[in-house]
């Protein structure tokens, strides 16, 4: 039976979601959006304690949003942050790993650093390891939910892995690594009722790509590889996200799901 035409909700109710990197930028306004949806959020922040805490009161206090400061340099980082929330709530539905760092500066291969390099890799991908298998492991502990996906992983990766960058090779490693990712934990945990999908943005203006962005010459340069002509607003990303969290993405896993203004298109 058809049911009744009032709109279509993208409901959370009921759900927990765990959103690395919260504080600031993409990950705030996925958590804005999250709780908007009736879920409630842990978000994690490496240093932004008042941007935060604003953050938790704006979205409903500590019984529907909770702040956890934890560094993500390491496998073990991740692990502990998935233990803190669920101790929050209890539960975990939907990990949004999206955290994330770009070393701002042009280095050639032959000057980049091995401190650089690893410093990158820990934090931008061995982190997102520890996250995931924590996750996943607390995901398959709870009973399932009565309908709907047991659990939902999306990770955000970056044009940037896609496309290469050039200067930029640790970033664009680490994160066309979490391409390959999405994929082999789809392929594994699909049949689990977990699904894994990637977010892959083009530029967003965020305090990240600030500088790139408001310089003229490098804006005017970035601009012109956009056929949309503008960087993404954070909502732009955040919505796509949510989402892949929703029973409208139901038979959606291993996407690479491309939001980038028409910029890199992969199929
Ligand atoms: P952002 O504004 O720089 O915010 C980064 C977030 O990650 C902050 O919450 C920050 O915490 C947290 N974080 C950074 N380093 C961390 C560490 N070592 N340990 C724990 N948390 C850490 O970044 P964004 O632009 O929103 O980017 C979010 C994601 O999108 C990243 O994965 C990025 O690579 C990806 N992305 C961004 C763009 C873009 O143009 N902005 C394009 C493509 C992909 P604090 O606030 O406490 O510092």
């Amino acid at each position: 039976m058809l049911k009744p035409l009032t709109g279509v909700t993208l409901s959370l109710e009921g759900r927990v979601a765990l959103i690395t990197g919260g504080s600031r930028g993409i990950g705030a306004a996925t958590v804005r959006l999250f709780r908007q949806a009736g879920a409630r959020v842990v978000f994690s922040y490496r240093s932004a304690q008042p941007q935060a805490e604003a953050l938790v009161a704006e979205c409903g206090g500590p019984d529907l949003c909770r702040a956890i400061q934890q560094d993500l340099a390491t496998a073990e980082d991740g692990q502990s942050l998935v233990r803190a929330a669920v101790e929050a709530f209890g539960r975990l539905d939907c990990l949004i790993v999206n955290h994330g760092i770009w070393p701002p500066h042009d280095a050639p291969i032959a000057e980049m650093t091995v401190a650089q390099w690893r410093t990158t890799m820990g934090v931008n991908l061995d982190s997102v390891f520890g996250l995931v298998q924590a996750g996943v492991t607390q995901i398959k502990s709870q009973p399932a939910p009565s309908s709907g996906a047991r659990g939902h992983i999306v990770l955000v990766s970056s044009t940037a892995g896609q496309r290469g960058e050039a200067f930029h090779a640790d970033y664009a490693a680490s994160k066309g690594a979490l391409l390959s990712l999405t994929k082999s934990l789809s392929t594994e945990l699909a049949p689990q009722g977990i699904s894994c999908n990637c977010v892959a943005p083009g530029w967003v203006a965020t305090e990240m790509s600030v500088a790139a962005l408001e310089h003229p010459e490098t804006s005017k340069k970035v601009l012109a590889t956009i056929p949309q002509g503008r960087a993404a607003h954070v909502d732009e990303i955040a919505g796509p996200i949510l989402f892949l969290c929703t029973p409208l993405a139901g038979f959606i896993s291993g996407e690479i799901f491309n939001v980038n203004g028409g910029a890199v298109l992969v199929g």
